[in-house]
């Protein structure tokens, strides 16, 4: 048995979905541990091109079991949308390859209504939510104000809890936003539209987990967004409102007492952002759009065009420590390949001193980036499948990286389909 997490090692967007279908293939069963449909994993394999928000990546897979964990935010709205996307496309989702927590809380339709009213009411201060309602969501949970998937079962009680949740949160829509109210019939349609769909799917996920657990299966668990987006340990308040790290995969996947005997960290092979906050080695201007248009840097779930930059060592390192990352994903390395030199941020320049500490969130915009440039190799890499066969600059350039931030880098991606890696 063996247990391995996937999680992103800088802003979200490193590749993890692509990692993750192709690992999937030593894996019994893959679970997402936290966040939303806000994610967008890109994956393509012999089955087609798809943009996945909520479902775990190792759905491809026949025989892998995918969980969706108690620590998500489960929209049964878009989570159908998206069942009804994929299943379109050929892929099978029944209750034995798709499993929803009975203690995923669910992502009540107001949500996202309340993301959209506060990021407005932000105006140019606002955090650059996907308003996909994941804030107001996770900070419902806490509050023990939302609904848990397995009272699906329960429908006298449900409903009761639902009005009693909707008297509490159309105050605040109506009194704080000057929203429009929700009323008992919408949510009734919503009942049925949405959550009766997926309700074939609900179980107590948490006890099959313990099962596999005890039959030596493999679990695999897929995190969403990466380190700089953990609520507790990343760029407050950029960050998303769950921790995406790996030592949360335990607790939010329903399996407390898993341990984990690897993490694969994913970097890609330069920077990207999406939203706002500091983010110190940004490029802008031709260079930046030249790099956006190479990579393809537009977001999966909104489109929007996202920031690029110089990889980032200093942030990079914080990442591997803060995942406790065993080995290392390298992605996109052939979309370097047109630099003829390839920026590095090696250091930080803060209050005049150099540094190599990532620094406290509100220091962070007042950092500046030391760049150091290396050879291009400027051919295509994207056939290669060996490490003595990329050319000597890419390999100076990944080894350069290795030792920087003290993590193996075991993996090194040259292409988004699944055969397109180089494992060391
Ligand atoms: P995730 O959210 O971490 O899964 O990342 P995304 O799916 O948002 O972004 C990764 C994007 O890069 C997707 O469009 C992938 O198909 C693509 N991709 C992943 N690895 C590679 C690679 O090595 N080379 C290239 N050119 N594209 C890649």
């Amino acid at each position: 048995m063996s247990n391995c997490a996937i999680v992103g090692i800088n802003w979200g967007d490193e590749g993890k979905g692509r990692m993750v279908d192709l690992l999937t293939e030593k894996y019994d069963v893959v679970v997402r541990f936290q966040g939303g449909g806000n994610a967008g994993h890109t994956v393509i394999n012999e089955k087609g091109k798809f943009a996945l928000h909520l479902l775990p990546s190792g759905i491809f897979r026949n025989g892998v079991v995918n969980i969706l964990g108690n620590g998500v935010a489960l929209d049964p709205e878009n989570l159908w949308n998206e069942m009804n996307q994929v299943m379109s496309q050929g892929v099978s989702l029944t209750p034995e390859n798709l499993k929803i927590s009975d203690r995923a809380s669910l992502l009540l339709p107001w949500h996202r209504d309340l993301d959209e009213l506060e990021e407005q009411r932000l105006a140019d201060k606002k955090y650059g939510s996907t308003k996909q309602g994941i804030a107001p969501f996770y900070s419902d949970k806490y509050q023990k104000k939302t609904i848990l998937a397995g009272e699906l079962f329960y429908p006298e009680e449900l409903k009761a809890h639902l009005r009693d949740l909707m008297e509490w949160k159309n105050l605040t829509l109506t009194k704080v936003y000057g929203a429009e109210a929700y009323t008992e019939e919408k949510l009734d349609r919503w009942l049925q539209d949405c959550c009766e769909k997926i309700k074939p799917y609900v179980s107590n996920t948490g006890a099959f987990l313990k099962q596999a657990q005890k039959e030596g299966k493999n679990i695999l668990f897929e995190a969403q967004l990466g380190s700089l987006r953990d609520l507790d340990y990343g760029i407050c308040p950029y960050t998303t409102s769950s921790n995406t790290t790996a030592a949360y995969a335990p607790i939010g996947s329903g399996l407390p007492s898993a341990k984990l005997d690897e993490v694969v960290g994913v970097v890609k092979a330069y920077s990207t952002c999406v939203g706002e906050g500091p983010f110190v080695c940004e490029m802008f201007g031709d260079e930046a759009e030249e790099l956006r248009k190479a990579g393809f840097e537009y977001g999966a779930k909104t489109g929007r065009p996202r920031r690029v930059g110089p990889i980032d060592i200093v942030a990079t390192r914080y990442g591997v420590e803060v995942q406790a990352a065993t080995a290392i994903a390298l992605t996109k390395l052939d979309v370097l390949s047109y630099m003829d030199k390839i920026p590095v941020c090696t250091h930080y320049i803060l209050d005049g001193e150099q540094t190599d500490d990532f620094p406290f969130p509100t220091a962070l915009k007042n950092a500046k980036p030391v760049i150091e440039y290396f050879d291009g190799w400027q051919c295509d890499v994207s056939a290669v499948r060996k490490w003595e066969d990329l050319p000597e600059q890419a390999r100076a350039y990944v080894d350069f990286i290795e030792k920087q931030i003290g993590c193996p880098i075991k993996y090194i991606s040259v292409g988004p389909e699944r055969e397109s890696i180089i494992i060391r």
